[in-house]
């Protein structure tokens, strides 16, 4: 026989399951809505290219292009439009990784200069193409970090990117590396003579598909993938990642991410 208290127990214990049933069900309702939103999102960004090739294709098929000019522009178009397609792919592919937790950790010590020069070679055609001066600041006395080197790589390389493309032509790209004794970290800053952005979408830019709406209308860029990508490896890496307006108040941001000295030990063998 149950008495009154075990009564009440049972109500009590009742009430709280149904509650944290209910937040279980508003949880998955929301991720559910998170993830059709994913998915019509790379559908648009996936067509587009797509339909852009298909209707080059489709043209080369109808007409028979006498013009070698116009035949070596729609090559080329098709050519760029596929790339365009694989890199947007390759990302989603490395973002939905590290988003189910998948991406495995492996840090060796690396030396941060030796990363610094493979990544600015890689985009001295882009900077001299917007005849961009590169001012590069690194601290000297840079122990090695335990990093992953080619993901610390790719977010450098994608703040580089942005920096490149959001600066004016003839603009000057700092970029700093500098020891944080106390914290025990090591900041690395991207600063840029861009527009900047508003205060309101600071703390946005970095969730995925995200982009401002003065870059919304744009041709040039991505899908909103590269922050995204490049928070994901940073907090891979146990470190943090933001931006600012530059502090002596002048136009442009400063992309900065900290990646600390040493890694909490961790065993791999259980991920
Ligand atoms: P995208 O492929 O659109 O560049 P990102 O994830 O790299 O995607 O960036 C998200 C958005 O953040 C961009 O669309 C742009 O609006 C804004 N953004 C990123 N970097 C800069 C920058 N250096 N200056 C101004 N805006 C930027």
């Amino acid at each position: 026989e149950t008495g009154p208290l075990e009564l009440r127990q049972l109500a009590r214990s009742f009430l709280n399951m149904s509650k944290r049933l209910q937040s279980s069900f508003e949880q998955l309702k929301q991720s559910e809505r998170a993830h059709r939103e994913l998915v019509a999102n790379v559908s648009h960004d996936l067509r587009t290219p797509l339909s852009s090739i298909q209707s080059f294709v489709e043209a080369l098929q109808d007409q028979v292009l006498k013009d070698p000019d116009t035949l070596h522009q729609y090559l080329s178009t098709i050519r760029s439009e596929t790339k365009r397609l694989n890199v947007m792919i390759d990302d989603l592919f490395e973002l939905s990784l590290l988003e189910a937790g998948q991406q495995t950790f492996t840090p060796i010590p690396s030396y941060l200069d030796q990363l610094l020069i493979e990544v600015l070679d890689s985009h001295a055609l882009l900077l001299r193409e917007k005849k961009l001066q590169l001012d590069v600041n690194v601290d000297s006395n840079l122990p090695r970090l335990p990093i992953m080197p080619h993901k610390i790589a790719r977010v450098i390389s994608n703040l580089l990117q942005n920096a490149i493309r959001y600066s004016p032509i003839g603009g000057t790209i700092q970029l700093e590396a500098r020891l944080i004794q106390e914290k025990k970290e090591v900041e690395i800053r991207l600063r840029d003579q861009g527009d900047g952005i508003p205060e309101k979408e600071r703390s946005r830019v970095f969730e995925r598909f995200y982009r401002t709406d003065q870059s919304r209308n744009r041709e040039s860029g991505g899908a909103g993938l590269g922050l995204a990508i490049a928070r994901s490896l940073v907090e891979l890496h146990h470190g943090t990642i933001g931006v600012r307006p530059p502090l002596d108040g002048r136009r442009g941001s400063e992309f900065w991410f900290r990646l600390p000295l040493q890694q909490p030990y961790k065993d791999d063998s259980k991920l």
